[in-house]
């Protein structure tokens, strides 16, 4: 058959199926409109005409079973929720809970517990079980299978995390991620502050990558007095750190030796400043929480520190968008309605509890600072540009706490010549399971630019 007279039979064929098949839908046709299920586009979805930015609690730095920590992942989402918090990032070191993985369901009596308490609450249809060679195993659930159990819409978001664990000769960098979609091994450079350069550096690259924000930070700078006021300087990518870990053995207050974490803060800040005209570095409280089931001074337990991040909607993009832009605080309890600009005034409205007071201090470095540390010898010595291995602690303090407020609407009217200003506030009320003994309850507010 030749080509013309195929195609043209083809075609006839066709045409002849099709008015057939439309005769017969026609035939069949219901008089009245197919109804669409509706999907109200007049309506805005719950939650998102009304969005307006509020705080939302969350920890950034916790461990499962996945690493070190004493209970499964689950549990701590569970207890995280149940607590008041609305985000949680599993930071586990060098480690993503993906994948299969078994663990021994007898190891010692504290993972007996924590398998009878998983089995409770999330009952036998939920936690898998098996017998290896003889031994009870527990299947450890990756994290994007169980977190659909907890993540709720404006509730609760379990936001992926991970604990880049490197160290430089004896010194620990710890820098978490979050946000991140696959590991990233610790990386090593020829220094602390190399080392710490190339995670964050690596983090970055990951975002690049995945086109999805993450961000990185520089986790409790006195662990082993591994990372100075020198690293946090001239790490030039650096964008956090965590001003209170509530880990016991992270040294927050520094000791004889060794500036406090807020003295590195502030050490960091100006000479970032003055000398590199680097962007602030803000500060993160965490928990860094790796036991659940026994509780005390010794236990790095959840609950001590976290952050309040203001933003519109429970997403990570909004956390991250929140934090890159200096809107949260930092606390271990107290906590504020409102922190605003007016103009040159700054001002804080503390959430109160009752018979509890708060003292809020200011806390300025001034342009001047730095021409009055020049005075001293001992400053001179160490207020320029830092030799690397200049000790930390005789750094000059170029911030001092210039005004101290008692009362829940405390303000300090800015003169112009800050080079920052943040707030810390200090409650009458003690923390109920504290980093330290006898520590109060606490909240500090990001450094800013008049
Ligand atoms: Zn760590
Ligand atoms: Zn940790």
């Amino acid at each position: 058959m030749c080509h013309t007279i195929r195609t043209v039979l083809v075609a006839g064929f066709s045409l002849l199926i099709l008015g057939t098949t439309v005769a017969i839908h026609q035939a069949m046709a219901p008089t009245a409109p197919v109804a669409i299920p509706s999907r109200k586009p007049d309506r805005p979805l719950p939650g998102v005409a009304d969005a307006k930015p509020r705080y939302w609690k969350g920890n950034l730095h916790t461990h499962s079973l996945w690493s070190d920590g004493d209970d499964f992942p689950e549990m701590i989402g569970d207890w995280y929720k149940q607590n008041g918090y609305h985000f949680l990032a599993l930071t586990e070191h060098n480690v993503i809970a993906e994948g299969d993985r078994w663990i021994s369901a007898t190891q010692n009596p504290i993972r007996e517990k924590a398998v009878a308490d998983y089995r409770n609450r999330f009952g036998d249809a939920w936690v898998e079980r098996r017998t290896n060679g003889g031994k009870a195993e527990v299947r450890l659930k990756p994290q994007s299978e169980y977190r659909s159990l907890l993540n709720e819409a404006g509730r609760f978001l379990i936001i992926p995390g991970e604990e880049i664990t490197s160290r430089y000769a004896k010194s620990p960098v710890h820098i978490n991620s979050i946000n991140l979609q696959k590991l990233i091994p610790p990386l090593v450079g020829d220094s602390v502050l190399e080392t710490v350069r190339v995670n964050l550096a690596a983090v970055a690259d990951q975002r690049k990558q995945a086109g999805t924000p993450m961000i990185a930070f520089l986790n409790h700078p006195n662990f082993g007095w591994g990372v100075r006021a020198e690293e946090l300087i001239r790490a030039d990518m650096l964008r956090f750190f965590e001003v209170y870990n509530g880990h016991p053995g992270v040294q927050n207050y520094g000791d004889a030796e060794h500036p406090s974490c807020e003295e590195i803060w502030d050490q960091a800040n100006f000479t970032r400043i003055t000398e590199y005209g680097l962007p602030l570095v803000y500060g993160l409280a965490t928990d860094d929480a790796h036991q659940y089931h026994q509780w005390g001074g010794t236990e790095s337990n959840p609950g001590r520190g976290w952050v309040m991040v203001r933003a519109p909607h429970l997403t990570a993009e909004h956390v991250i968008a929140g934090l890159e832009a200096g809107d949260f605080y930092s606390t271990t309890g107290v906590l504020f309605d409102e922190i605003r600009r007016d103009g040159m005034t700054y001002r804080l409205k503390i959430q109160p509890q009752p018979g509890v007071h708060y003292k809020t201090e200011f806390i300025v470095a001034r342009k001047t600072a730095r021409d009055k540390a020049a005075i001293s010898p001992k400053a001179t010595a160490n207020a320029a540009v830092l030799p690397p291995e200049t000790g930390s602690k005789n750094r000059p303090v170029l911030s001092q706490v210039v005004a101290t407020v008692d009362g829940l609407t405390p303000s300090y009217t800015l003169t112009g010549d800050e080079l920052f200003v943040r707030a810390r506030v200090t409650s009458s009320k003690r923390h109920i399971n504290p980093f330290k003994a006898g520590d109060y309850e606490m909240a500090w507010t990001q450094p800013f630019h008049p």
